[in-house]
C-alpha cells in the first residue's frame, strides 16, 4: 500500500504524517490490519529495536476525587467498587515500588488522585521519590499529580523526579463532553510547566470513550506539537457506576489501528500501552508489541493487570527483550534535548520537535 510506504518512510525521518494519512489509517480494513502493524511496526523497531520497557504504578492515593473526569473510577460521586485511601507513607510506597522493580520495571510511576497536589502534597511526594531511589538506585520515577501550580515542578525535579504524567486524553474539542472541572488547556499547561522544569514529559490518551476517528487524529496531533517523550495509550476500562459504563464500543482490531496510528504520529516517542490492555486487546496483546515500545506491568490504578509474570511471558513468546536498567530508552536526540533543559535551568524547554 502507498499509503503505508509513505507512513514508514515519514516515522524514519520523524517527519508528521498529513491527518488524512492518520485518519487513513484508523480506516484500514481487517485484511489490511497486518500490513498496518507491520508498517508501523518498522518505525518501532527503528527508533527502539525489540526492546520493551517495563513500568509500574504505584497509586499514592486513590479514589476520592473532586473532579468529574467521566471515564474515571475515581471521580466525584463515582459509584464503582474501588479502594479508597490517602497518601500511602513513603516506605509504604517504596515497598510497592520494589515489588514492580523486582518484577523488572525501569520506571516507577507515582499517581495520585485529585486536582492537582498542594504544596504539602508536593512535599509528601518528594520524601517518597527519595525512599524510592535511596533504595532502588537506578530505577526512574515519574510523578502523576494531576495540574500543577507554578513551582511544584520544580520542586518534583530537585527531589529526585525523573518524569511527570498528564495525559491530554481526547481532543480539544470533546474534553468538554468528558470533563467540566478541568479544561483541555489547563492539561496543556500542566505539560508544558513539567516540560520547562527538565521533567520528561509523558502524556496520552484514552480511547474508546465515544470519540470520532478525528478526535483520536486531533488528540495524536495534539501530543505530537506538545512533544512529550513517553505517550501512554489508554483503551477505555467502563467502569460500573461511571457516566461511560455502557460504552463498549473498541475492538482488539481498532485498538491495533489506534496504536498504528499513535505511532506513525508519534514514531521517536515511547509509546506506552497502559490501561485497559487486556480488556480491550484481549489475546491480541502480543500483536501490539511491534507498536509499542513499552507497557505497565501487572496491576495499575483501579483494575487489574495481568500478573507481571505472565507479561514476561509474553513478551518472551513475541520475540522481545525487556529493556534493562544500563539500555536509554529514548532515542539521542531526545536525551540530548532534555540534558541541555536541565543544564539551562527552569523554564527553558525547546520548542516542539526541536
Ligand atoms: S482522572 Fe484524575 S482528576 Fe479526573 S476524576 Fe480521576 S483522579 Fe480525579
Amino acid at each position: 500500500m502507498d499509503l503505508l510506504n509513505t507512513l514508514v518512510d515519514k516515522g524514519l525521518r520523524r517527519e508528521l504524517p498529513t491527518r488524512d494519512e492518520a485518519l487513513a489509517v484508523l480506516a484500514t480494513s481487517d485484511d489490511e490490519l497486518l500490513d498496518v502493524v507491520a508498517a508501523a511496526g518498522k518505525v518501532r523497531r527503528h527508533w527502539f529495536g525489540r526492546r520493551v520497557k517495563l513500568n509500574y504504578l504505584v497509586n499514592l492515593k486513590s479514589g476520592l476525587c473532586p473532579e468529574d473526569c467521566s471515564y474515571c473510577s475515581q471521580r466525584l460521586g463515582s459509584k464503582a467498587e474501588i479502594l479508597k485511601y490517602t497518601w500511602l507513607k513513603p516506605e509504604e510506597a517504596a515497598s510497592s515500588a520494589r515489588a514492580g522493580v523486582a518484577g523488572g520495571a525501569k520506571r516507577v510511576c507515582l499517581v495520585a488522585s485529585g486536582r492537582g497536589p498542594t504544596d504539602r502534597d508536593v512535599a509528601r511526594v518528594s520524601e517518597t521519590i527519595s525512599a524510592i531511589k535511596q533504595e532502588n538506585e537506578g530505577v526512574e520515577v515519574c510523578a502523576c499529580l494531576g495540574l500543577l501550580s507554578d513551582g511544584q515542578a520544580g520542586r518534583l525535579r530537585e527531589a529526585g523526579a525523573d518524569a511527570y504524567n498528564h495525559n491530554l486524553n481526547t481532543s480539544e474539542s470533546t474534553y468538554k463532553d468528558i470533563c467540566t472541572t478541568h479544561d483541555f488547556a489547563d492539561r496543556v499547561e500542566t505539560v508544558r510547566q513539567a516540560q520547562g522544569a527538565g521533567l520528561s514529559a509523558c502524556s496520552g490518551l484514552i480511547a474508546g470513550m465515544g470519540e470520532a476517528d478525528a478526535d483520536l487524529v486531533d488528540v495524536a496531533f495534539a501530543l505530537r506539537e506538545l512533544d512529550p517523550d513517553s505517550v501512554p495509550v489508554n483503551f477505555l476500562i467502563p467502569f460500573e457506576g461511571t457516566p461511560l459504563a455502557d460504552e463498549w464500543n473498541l475492538t482488539p482490531q481498532r485498538c491495533l489501528r489506534i496504536l498504528a496510528m499513535v505511532r506513525f504520529v508519534c514514531p521517536d516517542a515511547e509509546v506506552r500501552l497502559a490501561g485497559g490492555r487486556e480488556v480491550q486487546l484481549r489475546s491480541m496483546q502480543p500483536l501490539a508489541l511491534h507498536l509499542v515500545n513499552s507497557i505497565f506491568l501487572g496491576d495499575y490504578l483501579t483494575s487489574e493487570g495481568q500478573a507481571g509474570q505472565a507479561d514476561l511471558e509474553m513478551i518472551a513468546d513475541a520475540g522481545f527483550e525487556v529493556e534493562g536498567t544500563d539500555t536509554t530508552t529514548l532515542p539521542g536526540h531526545r536525551t540530548d534535548d532534555l540534558v541541555s533543559v536541565r543544564r539551562r535551568g527552569p523554564g527553558t524547554e525547546l520548542p516542539p520537535n526541536a
